[in-house]
């Protein structure tokens, strides 16, 4: 347990000692009206810039520019094997083997993808257990699903259920849970870690309870990618789905990944929407008449990548690449305890602390006043970035790929005064 201590040199120590400190250089923040950098708090919304983006972008273009069509196999990363170049980097990033993930589409799109190889429901077993308080993309993911397969989302939807009060579940309330009605789940998908309470899932240990009772177990990683550690291979899960604009910095509606363990990889009975880009790759452009999936998840593409969103990523995946999860972790833990243990020194019955112990590096801060818009609004007012969410809660999110300890500091110190 790092002990801390609330003088403000103390930040500026903590920053001198910390190993990954000269990594906020490598993104761009944006301004205040007086040229200073803003306080961003706001990497679980959006990650910030890598500085080396635009010049993967640039590259593309001028690639373009000059090569035309020619550019899908001669440009200096040929777009016809785009894809292939994140993968790796991506499987580091939430424990996957090589074909076990591929980055497409986007997040909710490959939400339904997997749900049509991975939801079968039947006259017994049709159900699909989410997180309370999923996030409602999800939600409108799974209750339109249910419908197409003729289900009632009203009897097919399960939800975990907080005890009285609260908001986060424990994991002994959802073992509990899977125990009671798991005969009845199809499949279970939950978020790695919850948009609204920050709350981390043992998805390990999920997993294993939910596939025990034959139930398919998939999650949304959202805020888990790149945020704590993944180990999506041993826990076994099913298949998985991310975007990579969070924590992965890959720009505003960039592509989004999937994760499809190896043991479906081949299967044939597995239902699946296919496109041409799913299809082996050594006669793809033969252009014949039958589907011949590529082994592994590559084999759930449908188009080629969108090549100019996909180059960011590649910018901020050779960060990830460079620090690893581990060491990314290990600052996080200290930077979100830092940014908990100076909230809990301001002396004021007017807020507190809804995520759990189980987190990655969000707080989400619940104001007990009812002017939590308002109170978000001075924030931004003296240069914070961090957002508000109905009914009452404010997330803060210290990054730990580029917030300082210094920047905690200083947000402590005007979230006092505000509150
Ligand atoms: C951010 C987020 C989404 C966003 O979906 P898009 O398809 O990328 O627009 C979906 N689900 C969760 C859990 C999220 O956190």
């Amino acid at each position: 347990m790092t002990e801390y201590r609330t003088e403000k040199k103390v930040a500026s120590r903590m920053d001198g000692d910390d190993p990954l400190a000269r990594y906020r250089n490598r993104f761009h923040f944006p301004k205040l009206n007086n040229d200073e950098d803003c306080l961003y708090f706001s990497g679980n919304s959006l990650g910030l810039m890598p500085t080396t983006a635009s010049q993967y972008v640039n590259e593309e273009l001028a690639d373009w520019e000059t090569l035309g069509v020619v550019g899908h196999r001669a440009s200096r990363r040929p777009w016809k094997d785009y894809e292939q170049f994140l993968t790796e980097k991506m499987a580091h990033v939430v424990g996957g083997l090589h074909g076990e993930v591929v980055i497409m589409n986007a997040l909710t799109v490959n939400i339904h993808l997997l749900l049509i190889s991975f939801y079968l429901p039947t006259e017994s077993r049709h159900k699909i257990l989410i997180e309370y308080k999923a996030f409602p993309s999800d939600q409108y993911a799974v209750a339109s699903q249910i419908r197409f397969h003729g289900f009632d989302p009203s009897d097919s939807i399960i939800e975990t259920r907080p005890r009285t009060g609260e908001v986060t579940v424990s994991t002994e309330d959802i073992l509990d849970l899977i125990e009671e009605e798991g005969d009845s789940i199809a499949t279970v998908l939950m978020g790695g870690v919850n948009y609204y309470s920050g709350q981390a899932f043992d998805m390990s240990v999920i997993t294993d309870a939910a596939r025990k009772k034959g139930c398919v177990v998939g999650y949304d990683l959202a805020h888990a990618a790149g945020n704590i550690p993944l180990n999506l291979h041993d826990w076994d899960v099913d298949f998985a789905a991310w975007c990579t604009y969070k924590y992965l910095n890959s720009g505003p509606g960039s592509v989004a990944a999937v994760f499809v363990h190896e043991r479906h990889g081949r299967c044939p009975d597995l239902p699946r929407f296919s496109g041409w880009w799913g299809h082996n790759r050594d006669t793809r452009f033969e252009m014949g008449p039958n589907f011949d999936p590529i082994a592994g998840a590559e084999g759930w593409q449908i188009s080629n990548p969108p090549i100019l969103s996909t180059a960011p990523l590649m910018a901020s995946l050779d960060i990830f690449d460079e620090v690893g999860m581990a060491a990314l972790r290990e600052k996080s833990l200290k930077l979100t305890g830092y940014l908990e243990f100076l909230l809990l020194q301001i002396d004021s019955p007017h807020f507190d602390i809804i995520t759990p112990n189980d987190r990655g590096c969000q707080l989400s801060v619940r104001i007990k006043t009812g002017n939590g818009r308002r109170m978000m609004a001075d924030l931004n007012e003296r240069g914070v970035h961090c957002d508000f969410r109905e009914p009452d809660v404010i997330r803060v999110a210290p990054v730990p790929l580029y917030n300082s300890f210094e920047d905690v500091y200083r947000f402590v110190e005007i979230f006092s005064d505000i509150v």
